[in-house]
């Protein structure tokens, strides 16, 4: 039957080529191109099999490779694609404790410290008040507001407080609620070269100034950080984890625990801060037991300032006790957190 088809087209062509001498070549030329066709189709359809098993290879290897989710991503914009991360992830279970970490030190897998041991050259980058106040003029108590006075003086009145879900200060960013996309904010640099959201700035300078009237030399490190960088951050330690033997999968979720998912950090729109001081200067959990750790941990809401991830609330944060993290809400907010311990998630559930 094949043999047959064959003879029937060479016969067909060659006829034509007989007849007539014009249309000789291009008679050929037509006859070895349907031939070709007629034997590439009769190839798929004979390997059908085989073809259909190495389409489904393929496609498996492409979905569990954290190298085509890289590019995939980037395509997309990571913030697409996130949720389905987020879904996947849930579940594989993996136990952080069940890996080496990538670190020399075995500590090292706690928070974000561990990002910036990754990231030495960057990130050793401190800013004292002094270098803070370089060339910066400000104005004192300028952040605080007339609505702001109007609200502190109801909070002390024992009035609920009344807050505004839209209200830039309060933005709920963390790994269920990405940075909205409508988020805006501006940079305010300082000479030192330090960024953060140009509005922090004012109530940054008077606790830092507060805390040296006391004795205490705040340093501030790794403020703002571009999406770019904690994207780079992240995906460099899903490649550590991947090289340990954990999949993709596994190595996501391991991953997500101890650095934020990019879009889903607080230092990314300015607002958070890490603070430590000069006599200790790591990200580490010790700094808490430290006098300048005391103290901002007694006062910074009065300029504004949260403690973001404390300690017992890792349940609801989803984040590891950070002492030296620090997240502007503004200053009615951060009272009414510390007067009844909330947490930025418990005050949402509260009061928005
Ligand atoms: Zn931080």
């Amino acid at each position: 039957m094949e043999k047959t088809f064959r003879q029937n087209i060479i016969s067909y062509f060659t006829g034509i080529a007989k007849r007539n001498k014009f249309l000789k070549y291009p008679s050929l030329a037509m006859m070895l191109v349907v031939l070709l066709i007629y034997y590439i189709g009769r190839h798929f359809v004979t390997n059908g099999k085989r073809y259909a098993s190495m389409f489904f290879i393929a496609v498996f290897f492409v979905s569990s490779c954290s190298f085509s989710y890289a590019v995939f991503a980037e395509r997309t914009g990571f913030t697409s694609v996130q949720e389905t991360y987020s879904a996947v992830v849930e579940i594989s279970d993996v136990s952080l404790a069940e890996l080496e970490p990538v670190t020399a030190s075995s500590e090292a897998i706690q928070g974000e410290r561990v990002l910036m041991s990754e990231h030495e050259d960057e990130d050793v980058q401190t800013y004292t008040l002094d270098d803070l106040l370089e060339n910066h003029e400000h104005d004192h108590g300028a952040a605080e507001t007339e609505t702001d006075r109007a609200k502190m003086g109801n909070i002390q009145s024992g009035e609920r407080p009344v807050f505004d879900s839209s209200d830039w200060r309060l933005v709920l960013i963390n790994k269920q609620h990405p940075i909205p996309e409508e988020y805006d904010f501006k940079l305010g640099t300082f000479a030192s070269g330090m960024r953060c959201d140009e509005r922090v700035i004012e109530d940054l300078l008077l606790m830092m100034q507060a805390a040296k009237k006391n004795g205490l030399n705040l340093v501030v490190r790794s403020p703002y950080r571009t999406s770019d960088h904690q994207e780079d951050n992240f995906n460099n330690r899903i490649k550590s984890y991947m090289k340990q033997g954990l999949s993709y999968m596994e190595a996501y979720k391991a991953t997500s625990r101890v650095i934020t998912i990019p879009g889903c950090s607080e230092h990314e729109v300015g607002l958070a801060l890490d603070i430590t001081s000069d006599t200790f200067i790591p990200l580490l959990q010790g700094f808490a037991d430290t006098e300048e750790g005391e103290w901002l941990e007694e006062h910074s809401h009065e300029y504004g300032f949260i403690l973001r991830y404390p300690s017992g609330k890792e349940y609801i944060t989803g984040i590891e006790y950070e002492p030296w993290h620090f997240r502007y809400v503004g200053r009615e907010a951060a009272a009414v957190m510390k007067d009844e311990g909330l947490c930025l998630e418990e005050f949402w559930d509260k009061y928005l």
